[in-house]
């Protein structure tokens, strides 16, 4: 929790959370008058917009600086940032950027990738130019037979990543969608073949399920990966690429889809909020639909790894991702107005 956070309890209050959680992916009923324009301030040869521009343009109710704090009030929305900080707090979920946010003369100022890859489609996703109509999910279970992904305190990660994956299939098709599993034995994959299977998949978006791990056994939590944009490194280091992946053309559709599963899940387990993160991992980078990776705790942890060795909280989890992406459905599917 950021000190900035704390000054504004409210935003901790259940009800609040709760509605966020119906609200965040439909701001468009209450964000979507729009006063623009933007005017872009180049600082080291990067473009930015500052904190009064973002303000004005989404027409936030209150907006408050205090030293290096920013916060953007809406009745249903509170976004805050921390110039330095490459991380901002929409509504209580941790969101990586790929910039730190600046300051200049006064002004917190965020990247133009970051705002029209990150905060642009999370607060109006029906705003998303041509989304994809989709009534299928390509379910993929991480790892396989000999890839038996990480070793928990109770079990392999492929295991709980495959019984994880066919809960989920059963919780999609309770809810209308159709559903292709990548794998749905104990089989090894490419990550080449898990996308050659989501590209040939039509209407659908592609979720990959994987359990954490670590060397400390304190680590804890969840957190959810969408394609890192063109032209920005991934939150877990390395340079920037410059180079224009497939994936990339479902920037926008990624970030916000990324956002309803996190946010859901994240809210609904009360689970520690690792954030959503940027990667250019293989099974993500040349996907030519929505697709995110989904780390659902760690398996190292004792008492997270005992949770996800337990059958009721696999299929309450699988019920939490499934009611996240029809909620996503619903949100980007809308008409402009
Ligand atoms: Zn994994």
């Amino acid at each position: 929790m950021s000190v900035l956070l704390r000054q504004f309890p409210t935003i901790l209050n259940p009800h609040f959370m709760a509605a966020f959680v119906a609200v965040v992916m439909s701001l468009v009923s209450s964000i979507s008058a729009v006063a623009g324009p933007w005017s872009v301030v180049k600082v080291n040869g990067r473009e930015y917009v500052t904190d009064e521009n973002v303000n004005s343009f989404y027409k936030f109710e209150r907006f408050a600086k205090e030293e290096s704090d920013r916060v953007f009030r809406h009745p249903s929305l509170i976004m805050s940032w921390k110039t330095g900080s490459q991380a901002i707090y929409i509504n209580n979920i941790k969101f990586n950027l790929s910039f730190p946010i600046v300051e200049q003369g006064g002004k917190a100022m965020i990247s133009i990738v970051d705002l029209a890859k990150l905060v642009d489609p999370v607060l109006r996703p029906s705003y998303i130019k041509k989304p994809i109509s989709f009534d299928a999910v390509v379910i993929d279970a991480g790892h396989g037979a000999h890839d038996s992904g990480a070793k928990g305190v109770k079990g392999y990660e492929k295991n709980y990543t495959l019984d994880l994956s066919r809960k989920l299939e059963a919780e999609l098709k309770a809810r209308g969608f159709k559903t292709v599993m990548t794998r749905s034995t104990d089989v090894f994959l490419t990550l080449g073949q898990r996308v050659a299977i989501a590209n040939k998949t039509k209407n659908a978006i592609f979720v990959s399920i994987h359990f954490n791990s670590s060397g400390t056994k304190t680590a804890n939590g969840i957190e959810t990966y969408s394609l890192a944009p063109q032209g920005t490194s991934s939150t877990n280091g390395g340079s920037p690429w410059s180079s224009f992946l497939n994936g990339n053309i479902r920037d926008k559709e990624n970030i916000a889809l990324a956002t309803s599963v996190h946010a859901h899940v994240v809210h609904e387990f009360k689970s520690i909020d690792r954030g959503i993160k940027r990667a250019r991992f293989n099974v993500l980078r040349g996907i030519n639909k929505p697709a995110i990776l989904f780390e659902g705790g760690f398996i190292t942890n004792p008492t997270e790894g005992a949770k996800i060795d337990d059958d009721a909280h696999r299929l309450r989890l699988a019920a939490s991702i499934a009611t996240a992406i029809q909620k996503f459905k619903g949100a980007v599917g809308k008409k402009k107005r």
